[in-house]
């Protein structure tokens, strides 16, 4: 398959040859072969349009038709795979087997979505039978069902080209609920994005399916994913990428005449609280596998461990040396984008000139060269340091790290309270210090949206009842998940029918239940 650098609008290509840009090999710092070019205005109207008119016949599709697309978006792009993982290597440098197991992820994501859909109990049925006997007014009969929304943008994250990209969690839970899907390119992998987009559209025509169910816009910028949030057409975004462009989109999404839903899943810190006992028995073993987590894909994870409170220095005495130790000894690593490495090392910088923090320790540090490399570096404060200094608390996307000294429970639980909302929470404990520190785990609670216990937080299983979002800012809606098959959620609403005749509502809510879904009749689960 041959990348042409065009964004695709329906079953076209794009004509645009304006804003030209290419993609960048991290690791030799050099541009790579395709050039790119910008969507027009025209294209965005192409897409949104297209995207709108293929609305109608591809929402109401069986829920087993729509499965059978997503199952052909998966086996295409298995068979894709070396090609896949080749130039999404070239363009990230992520590592090869890496970026295989991210495409198994991204197609048993798609098969997840298909296998919920295919069972059909997923749209909430509801069912209050009416009573025209009841006094003093009848009760009507009453049927509610979800429903998609209509044309969905997708933005994708430069740190996972595949899971998080065009074919990626956000696509296939907005496409398995019956919505057209318009991906924005992300311009740091434009070659993978390509790859996957066309992939995708061969299984939109060999299904038969309307030519605007899926769309891909390339930009050197950001007027192109502002026009496209802004677009009278569109119904709802799904956003994965930085506080700051998640909360630019969010302003513009609720801004427009119409406002409508966007869920940004965004960075975050993800504290780890270490309770005595636990230190007492594992410091060593935990400070080794806290620096493998935070130093995972170069530290570019949403998840990775970026605060981490450690009890006082007595019960700790074996985890500082041994995490001194793994830091100082850590290579460099390469990053996804210059931009990622340049803020990496302004803000790493500025932490060194802190008087409020000391360098714990730091890793072998780049030359300067034309690679995207950045060394490895921890920190230290205290709880009073931190409660001073909000701003420790906020993501740096890179191999760094900050150690938090609580010296009591009052201390560790002033500090828990203090913080914003984040996509995890860590505890290392025994059942004792979770009897002793009970009040931590409501407070988190009440901050994340996974709570983690005894492991790390990288690493999102895709599953039935994972949680991968969290209270702003690690989302901009702390009710859904970005991960996991309760997605589709995001993308659907309840549309109520009154006094309908049977044969005219939805097959879902039918007295017969043809579909044998999982229904609730007048108050009670049935099938
Ligand atoms: P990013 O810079 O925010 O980019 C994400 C997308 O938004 C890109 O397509 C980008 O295009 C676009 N964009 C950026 N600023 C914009 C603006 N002002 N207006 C319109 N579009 C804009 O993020 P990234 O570097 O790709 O990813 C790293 C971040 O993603 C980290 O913070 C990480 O924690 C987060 N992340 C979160 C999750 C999660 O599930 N919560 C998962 C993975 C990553 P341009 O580059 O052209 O501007």
């Amino acid at each position: 398959m041959e990348i042409l650098g065009k964004s695709l609008i329906g079953f076209h290509d794009s004509r645009s040859t304006t804003g030209p840009f290419s993609a960048w090999n991290p690791a030799s710092g050099e541009k790579i072969d395709a050039t790119f070019y910008s969507a027009s205005h025209e294209d965005v109207e192409g897409a949104a349009k297209a995207a709108s008119d293929a609305f109608s016949s591809y929402a109401r599709l069986a829920g087993r038709e729509r499965a059978s697309f997503l199952n052909r978006i998966a086996a295409r792009l298995e068979s894709m795979v070396d090609l896949l993982v080749a130039r999404a290597h070239a363009e990230t440098a992520l590592p090869e087997p890496r970026l295989k197991s991210e495409t198994a992820r991204t197609c048993s994501q798609l098969r997840l979505f298909a296998s919920v859909i295919e069972e059909g109990s997923w749209v909430s049925a509801r069912i209050d039978h009416g009573d025209s006997e009841r006094k003093p007014l009848p009760k009507p009969d009453i049927r509610s069902m979800l429903h998609p929304l209509g044309p969905v943008v997708v933005f994708g994250a430069s740190n996972f080209p595949l899971a998080f990209s065009v074919a990626g969690g956000d696509t296939a839970s907005a496409l398995a609920a019956g919505n057209p899907v318009i991906v924005k390119a992300h311009p740091a992998h434009p070659g993978t994005s390509e790859l996957v987009g066309r992939a995708i559209r061969e299984c939109v025509r060999e299904e038969g399916l309307a030519e605007g169910v899926f769309g891909l816009l390339f930009d050197s910028g950001n007027e192109v994913g502002a026009k496209l949030v802004q677009h009278p057409l569109v119904k709802a975004v799904g956003f994965t990428g930085s506080i700051k462009a998640g909360r630019a989109l969010m302003d513009l999404a609720v801004s427009r005449p119409e406002p409508i839903p966007f869920y940004g899943e965004m960075g975050s810190t993800n504290p780890v609280f270490i309770l005595p006992g636990a230190m007492a028995l594992r410091g060593k073993e935990i400070a080794s596998q806290l620096h493998a987590s935070f130093t995972l894909g170069g530290g570019q994870f949403c998840t990775k461990p970026g605060l981490v409170f450690l009890p006082p220095q007595h019960s700790s005495a074996d985890f500082l040396p041994e995490f001194q130790a793994k830091v100082a000894r850590s290579p460099k690593f390469t990053l996804l984008t210059s931009g990622i490495r340049d803020s990496y090392q302004r803000e790493i910088q500025s932490r060194k000139g802190r008087s409020d923090l000391a360098l714990v320790a730091e890793g072998e540090q780049p030359a300067s060269g034309n690679a995207f490399l950045a060394g490895v570096a921890a920190f230290q404060t205290d709880v009073p340091g931190l409660l001073r200094s909000p701003d420790l608390s906020s993501e740096v996307f890179g191999p760094s790290s900050v150690l938090v000294h609580f010296s009591n429970k009052r201390e560790l639980l002033d500090a828990a309270r203090s913080l914003s909302g984040h996509l995890t929470a860590t505890i290392h404990g025994t059942e004792e210090d979770l009897r002793e520190f009970s009040d931590l785990v409501y407070l988190l609670q009440n901050k994340v949206g996974r709570i983690v216990f005894n492991g790390y937080p990288t690493g999102v299983e895709v599953s039935h009842a994972m949680i991968h979002g969290g209270p702003y800012p690690a989302s901009t809606d702390s009710r859904t998940t970005s991960v996991g098959s309760q997605a589709i959620f995001r993308f659907a609403r309840p549309v109520c029918y009154q006094d309908f005749p049977d044969s005219a509502l939805p097959a879902e809510l039918k007295d017969a239940n043809p579909l044998g879904i999982w229904r609730m009749v007048d108050g009670k689960f049935a099938r």
